[in-house]
């Protein structure tokens, strides 16, 4: 490992400084490098810090408004326990050893009952914090991690459909392995990047920051944007294709026709590097522009323009979104774009899609304290064995745990512990149902920074989580384990809150001690860290280590077990026809399937509900559902906002601004109009995770989580035929104004 010595705290201006790495809570995927100013104990300013490699001192609006968050009056400051009905807001303080005996007993007494996989274990994308929820799982004996998405239709597809065409993962190569970044001589600037069902410059998804593609444009790159909305990455690029949502599976088909059929392809690699070339020539002859511009609604013309330039730069990267997750058949999606990299020979090359070392094995983290897990225990799994693909994450499906919370069967979940999710306000598909399920429970906990609708509605202990300027901890970039580096502690919490790692260490030394055997969180990231040969003191002195990265890895033997050149597939190649695929019973080359509901699959439903809806683009101030009570983030986006061409808005007596309901076959919700025409006049964008932290908390209102919560439209049912994806992206709906929405 590669490591820099950096002082980690100093004193300026009568301030102390300390260098730290922004994880959750607040919630964000990413890492960056900040700097803490503290005075007398107090957070006075945060700023992002210039040495750190990933950032480069560059900081979003959600970073910059930490103060708000800290010291906000709402914030959840002492455990609580529930005093009145479930979601009847009635709560009385309790102290941390209350809580704690309080939570060991009633999960024991449904382990002794039903035993441990009766306790379902969920937590959000909070990247540090899954790590140590996993292990309370695990090591309490329950083998059942629950994800609120449908088809886990985020970032979990994507890693298991690598890890079977070209058995690891690759993330588009902007530098970011390098401690030295754009300087490093290693690295080739990519000529084209295509953007694909993304806006990183807002997102950042993935610990993958949108200033690097801002980087790569100051460097010379040119970009092909995949979106059917008008994002500000679209307005850089010499190609904004805007696609039709859920058809992107037909889009890379396309491309990989033109691209073959002109020749465009990397012949060398092809030959010597994959697997079913052949085959998939065969299938892509389905897919000429003409057919696919009549699906997609992207002109023919453009397709063929798009397919040339990615496969004539040299070298070229894509980079995608969780768009490309948000479809039923998604791993088909994931499929074909996998193989536009390959075809074309960027597959871990300077500047291409790059394959990340494994050092750092961010599998193993996110399943830390699996092997605790007896034989039977993990047999006990909810949905094991439902779906034909390979277990990645150890997150069960949703939807057959949704059902067996309701039925009771085959076991009954009678337990959950929910740390860092606001389940069935985020993205969770039919959160209804959702909710009535988890009611059903016997006992809840919940661990938040803030009163949330989840845990109003279910908890019976609520616990206050630390945000990360008041605890240690350790960040591993984003999903792609780019670099690991500490979080140190600034200030002490407000209130009794404690760090999650914390809780989960405590918890975890009453629930199974012997799985828990540090004396303190420091030790314990200690052993977290233990293949680094570092502690966590020393790792903190020295700074961030970066894993060092080699390019070609596979004419290295850098990534099969046996050490081989090639690729950890049955074939040793990148398989384009995927024999993995095919001894699942799924596909074994990527195709294009029409979303469930569609203008093309359902006309008879488009004609009561013409537009297609897509949704959970994010937006400058919040985080998912995080961040509506913070003042000056609430202040960029104070509604929820509703896209619509103002064609279509004319059309439906809509104005810029008026209240309008969205309608589905399965729900409705109110949001604000907001006319753009940023937007194809036939699909609307709808954003998603609000809720209302100013209005009434206890049920039936929840914060009015039910008035413009876009799940509701989003029907049951509908998981891919691999188990992942979910049509997320592509609904069909109405929209109309009414008076009463005016004002209600
Ligand atoms: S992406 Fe934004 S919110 Fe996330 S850590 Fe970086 S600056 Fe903070």
């Amino acid at each position: 490992m590669s490591e820099k010595k950096r002082e980690w705290t100093w004193e300026a201006d009568g301030m102390k400084v300390v260098r730290s790495i922004a994880r959750s809570g607040p919630g964000c995927h990413q890492g960056c490098g900040v700097l803490v100013y503290v005075k007398n104990g107090k957070l006075v300013k945060v700023e992002g810090d210039p040495e750190f490699p990933s950032n480069q001192g560059r900081l979003c609006p959600r970073c910059l408004a930490l103060t708000e968050v800290v010291y906000h009056p709402d914030r959840l400051k002492y455990p609580l326990r529930r005093a009145g009905e479930r979601g009847e807001g009635k709560w009385e303080r309790i102290t941390w050893e209350e809580a704690y005996e309080t939570i060991a007993n009633r999960f024991n007494k449904i382990k002794t009952e039903y035993g441990p996989e009766s306790v379902i274990f969920s937590n959000g994308t909070a990247r540090d914090v899954i790590i140590y929820s996993a292990r309370l799982a695990y090591t309490f004996g329950s083998p059942n991690r629950f994800g609120f998405l449908q088809g886990n239709a985020c970032f979990i597809p994507k890693i298991a459909t690598m890890a079977a065409l070209f058995g690891d993962f690759a993330v588009a190569d902007c530098a970011q392995f390098f401690p030295s970044r754009y300087e490093d001589p290693n690295w080739r600037v990519p000529s084209c990047i295509i953007i694909w069902g993304n806006e990183p410059t807002i997102a950042s998804p993935d610990g993958f920051m949108g200033h690097w593609i801002i980087e790569c444009i100051r460097r010379g790159s040119e970009l092909i944007v995949v979106d059917p909305r008008r994002t500000w990455i679209a307005t850089r690029a010499k190609e904004w294709l805007q696609i039709r949502p859920g058809t992107d599976a037909a889009l890379a088909l396309s491309m990989l026709n033109v691209i073959i059929n002109e020749n465009l392809y990397d012949e060398a690699f092809v030959e010597k590097w994959t697997h079913g070339f052949d085959e998939l020539r065969q299938r892509v002859q389905e897919y000429p522009p003409e057919k696919v511009a009549k699906i997609t609604w992207i002109p023919r013309e453009q397709i063929i323009e798009a397919a040339r330039m990615y496969a004539t730069s040299k070298p070229a990267t894509i980079q995608w979104g969780v768009a490309v997750e948000q479809s039923k058949e998604c791993v088909a999606t994931l499929h074909a774009i996998t193989a536009l990299w390959s075809v074309t020979g960027n597959m871990d090359v300077p500047g291409g899609n790059i394959i990340k070392s494994r050092l750092f094995d961010l599998g193993r983290l996110n399943r830390w304290g699996v092997e605790t897990l007896t034989e039977e225990q993990k047999k006990k799994r909810i949905g094991l064995g439902l779906y034909p693909f390979p277990d990645w994450a150890g997150i069960i499906p949703r939807k057959p745990t949704i059902e067996q919370m309701l039925t009771g069967s085959p076991y009954p979940i009678r337990g959950a512990w929910i740390q860092g999710s606001n389940s069935f306000t985020c993205a969770a598909a039919f959160p209804k149902t959702v909710h009535e399920a988890l009611r059903k429970l016997e006992f809840v906990v919940v661990v938040d920074l803030f009163m949330t609708p989840t845990a109003m509605a279910l908890a019976d202990i609520v616990l206050p989580a630390a945000t990360y300027p008041e605890r240690d901890g350790i960040a591993i970039a984003g999903g792609i384990g780019t670099y690991v580096g500490t979080i140190n502690k600034a200030i002490e919490p407000v209130g009794e809150c404690k760090s999650d790692m914390e809780i989960n260490l405590e918890l975890g030394k009453r629930l199974n001690p012997k799985a828990w055997p540090w004396k303190d969180i420091r030790e314990m990231f200690s052993a977290l860290i233990e293949t680094t040969g570092m502690t966590f003191e020393e790792l903190r002195d020295k700074g961030y280590a970066y894993d060092p990265l080699e390019y070609k890895k596979y004419e290295k033997g850098l990534l099969r077990q046996d050490r081989k050149p090639g690729f950890e597939t049955p074939t040793g190649k990148v398989e384009l026809y995927s024999t993995v695929l095919e001894n699942c019973g799924l596909d074994p080359l990527p195709y294009f399937e029409e979303p469930p509901e569609s203008p093309i699959s359902t006309p008879e439903i488009a004609k009561e509900y013409p537009l297609v809806l897509t949704t959970g683009a994010r937006t400058w101030g919040f985080f998912h559902s995080e961040h509506r009570q913070i003042p000056s983030l609430r202040r960029m986006n104070p509604d929820p906002l509703t896209e619509i061409h103002p064609e279509t808005a004319e059309k439906l007596g809509i104005n810029d601004g008026d209240w309008i309901y969205i309608e589905s076959k399965y729900g409705r919700c109110k949001q604000k109009a907001k006319l753009t025409k940023g937007i194809n006049p036939g699909v609307v964008h709808s954003q998603h995770g609000w809720w209302f932290p100013e209005k009434p908390g206890p049920e039936p209102s929840l914060f009015g989580v039910w008035e413009s919560s876009i799940n509701l439209l989003l029907p049951p049912g509908w998981t891919g035929r691999s188990g992942f994806g979910y049509p997320y992206k592509s609904q069909m709906c109405r929209v109309y104004r009414t008076e009463e929405a005016q004002n209600a």
